[in-house]
């Protein structure tokens, strides 16, 4: 039986609200004279994509009151040379948290650079530590997409203790992370991928149904349980513009709850890079808390 239409979850809203929640805060160090928080970005070669997701984290950054430390390197920088930045920049107390965005030119490793920034620094939540440190339910910073689910599902008031959540996708940017936060939140999860045989049938049982495959409107109104939450990570380029991999306007009349693309999770993504920038300037006291 469908539902009439479900409860649109406004990521841009739940956004501005973590924005100036994080502004608050930095307002409130300011006054206690600690150390602004800082961010350093780090930019190989000339991608223009990168450039602007860059030139995007830059400007929330000082939207928020955040000090960002732009480092752009010409494509063809060796890998001592960055390293010896990301050295640098571990080491410097201004700098609360580090990012390299990916990816980068093919004669550097993108895995190698992250994982010499310091973990206390990751911002990104992509070191193999902050990994680890999410798997073991350690303290840390966690990845900001999935993070930034966490939220929208927190402000959308799901109950995940004991729900079925099903993550599709494994990837270790986005799959693997937001799994292992739903089971920290007392989910029953499911991890499922290209290999899952019958992934109606897997994605019929989610009462929280995550899809994060980049494959557009691969979602349909079959696959989801009535009244289910389906959060849409998918961003995909179409020539009718930006789609999710959910078919959005047929799932929302079965669905409780859906993310719409865009203006679902895409925007919490910065958020939640600017709310773990303030967690690893430690301004609470507590800069290992998980996010
Ligand atoms: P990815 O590394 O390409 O991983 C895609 C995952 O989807 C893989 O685990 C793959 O399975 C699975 N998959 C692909 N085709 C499938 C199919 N036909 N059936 C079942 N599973 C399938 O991608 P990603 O980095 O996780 O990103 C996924 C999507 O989320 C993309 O559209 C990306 O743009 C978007 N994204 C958005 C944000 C944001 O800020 N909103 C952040 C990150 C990602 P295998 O492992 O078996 O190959």
């Amino acid at each position: 039986m469908a539902l009439d239409t479900a409860i649109v979850i406004d990521g841009k809203a739940v956004a501005a609200r973590v924005r100036a929640d994080v502004a608050a805060q930095v307002r409130g160090l300011a006054s206690a004279s600690w150390r602004t928080p800082g961010l350093a970005t780090i930019l190989i070669g000339d991608d223009p994509a990168s450039a602007v997701y860059v030139a995007a984290k830059r400007r929330a950054c000082a939207e928020v009151g955040i000090q960002s430390f732009h480092h752009a390197l010409p494509g063809d920088v060796t890998r001592a040379e960055v390293l010896a930045l990301v050295d640098r920049l571990n080491a410097d107390a201004d700098v609360s948290g580090i990012l390299c965005q990916l990816p980068v030119p093919a004669h550097l490793d993108g895995a190698e650079i992250t994982n010499r920034i310091a973990p206390d620094k990751d911002v990104d939540g992509l070191t193999t530590v902050s990994a680890g440190r999410l798997a073991l339910g350690l303290p840390g910073l966690r990845p900001c997409t999935p993070a930034g689910v966490m939220v929208l599902l927190a402000e959308a008031g799901v109950e995940l203790r004991g729900a079925v959540a099903v993550v599709l996708g494994r990837s270790n940017l986005f799959g693997k992370p937001m799994g292992q936060m739903l089971l920290a939140a007392d989910a029953t999860v499911i991890a499922s991928h290209s290999r899952t045989v019958d992934l109606p049938s897997v994605c019929l049982q989610a009462d929280v149904l995550i899809a994060a495959v980049g494959r557009p409107g691969m979602v349909t109104a079959d696959w989801v349980k009535p009244g289910a939450t389906v959060v849409d990570v998918g961003i995909n380029r179409t020539g009718g513009g930006l789609v999710g991999d959910v078919d959005f306007d047929r799932v929302k009349h079965v669905a409780g709850a859906i993310t719409p693309v865009p203006g679902g999770v895409g925007p919490m993504t910065i958020a939640c890079l600017l709310r773990n920038t303030l967690l690893a300037a430690g301004a609470d006291g507590v800069s290992r808390r998980s996010a």
